[in-house]
């Protein structure tokens, strides 16, 4: 066994975990930079610092401003409170601060995707929702609306310095972001499982994670109020950063990311609305591929597990588990591809951008076009 393992240097989880955050950052720096909409929390919860609030997810201008705001009021550490979005706006701002430069200096596919030399200066992240697992992650997703792309900022030197996990904070989560968020971190935890770049240590955090999920969901779905459910989700987001950001992904976030880029919409309803029919596709693709390749009966073996941790039934089949996800996603309303405007006539485009998207690389198994154009048709 040999792997390699990397996370934040520091977590916090618990409810109320949030009232340590003031005593925290006065150890880390002087002046904060604020990265969140929810400034009147963030205040009654005793941090102070500058404001920079963030509406939707951040594009390369938004973060080109977090930086010469904070450098404009001599900000030497980064707080970010929010999803995936203001926590990768901060992720970015706090690396952008340390090593200088624009963020196409540094980004993956539409930038010169030069690496990070130096450490982000201090960052905390905060998640309000319980989906992105952006807190223990390395990397922070940028849109260029000019080029209907979406592209990762991608460093170790990125991981947060402390990542603060209070379930209390996603208790007002609205049900259909309650179903798109924490559907996508189930698929992040089933695309680490199955993937190639799979360990020991994450297998662990992904057969937990999905067995919260498998309880919790639709109970936090149904009464935003259960402190418990709302606990359990958290906590298996949370195993999804940081089994994602040493194990990789798949299918699902392959397509995510260069729909993200095309169309408006968040990306945990993307994943929600493609994972159980990736799961379909991989499996039907592992079934068909020469019985004899180790690999493929080593996926095939996870693909059980996944679907008996899932089920709760010790005679579950791979099937089984696509099935149960199936039924979770038309629980939970979670709407398809279309309904975001993602049309028949954009499946070659899309399948062709999905089979080089990084994540994909991490997939089970290597999908042919057909396949992949499959896939995405069936989430329409
Ligand atoms: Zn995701």
């Amino acid at each position: 066994m040999r792997f390699e393992f990397a996370t934040a240097t520091r977590i916090v989880f618990g409810a109320g975990a949030l009232r340590e955050v003031p005593a925290a950052a006065a150890e880390m720096g002087r002046m904060a930079l604020l990265v969140t909409r929810r400034s009147a929390e963030i205040k009654r919860a005793g941090i102070t610092g500058v404001p920079f609030p963030i509406h939707g997810e951040p594009t390369l201008d938004v973060v080109r401003q977090g930086v010469q705001l904070a450098r404009d009021e001599s900000c030497d550490l980064v707080i970010a409170m929010g999803g995936g979005s203001a926590i990768d706006a901060g992720k970015a701002i706090a690396a952008l601060l340390a090593n200088g430069g624009d963020p196409l200096d540094y980004l993956e596919v539409i930038g010169q995707g030069r690496p990070l030399q130096h450490p982000s200066i201090p960052f905390i992240a905060i998640p309000t929702t319980a989906g992105t697992g952006a807190e223990v992650t390395r990397n922070a997703v940028l849109a260029s609306p000019a080029d209907r792309v979406k592209a990762s900022l991608r460093s170790p030197h990125m991981l947060p310095a402390l990542a603060v996990v209070d379930p209390e904070l996603t208790l007002t989560l609205p049900p259909a972001w309650t179903a798109s968020t924490g559907l996508d971190a189930l698929t992040q935890l089933i695309e680490p499982y199955v993937s190639s770049r799979a360990n020991a240590l994450t297998d662990m955090y992904c057969v937990e994670g999905m067995r919260l999920v498998a309880t919790a969901l639709c109970r936090a779905w149904r009464d935003g109020h259960d402190l418990k459910a709302r606990a359990d989700m958290a906590f298996a987001s949370l195993l999804g950063g940081l089994s994602l950001a040493n194990a990789g992904l798949g299918a699902v976030h392959g397509f995510a990311a260069p729909l993200g880029g095309m169309f408006d919409a968040p990306h945990g309803a993307l994943c929600a609305a493609l994972l159980p029919y990736a799961m379909r596709v991989n499996i039907a693709a592992l079934r068909a591929a020469p019985p004899d390749a180790d690999s493929n009966m080593e996926s095939l073996l996870r693909y059980t597990t996944v679907a008996r941790t899932l089920t709760g039934r010790d005679s579950a089949l791979p099937e089984d588990g696509v099935e149960w996800v199936d039924a979770l996603c038309r629980d939970l309303e979670v709407p398809p591809l279309s309904a975001y405007g993602v049309r028949q006539e954009d499946v070659p485009a899309l399948a062709e951008k999905a089979a080089r998207a990084s994540s994909m690389k991490a997939n089970p198994i290597l999908l042919s076009p057909t396949q992949l154009e499959e896939l995405i048709s069936l989430a329409l």
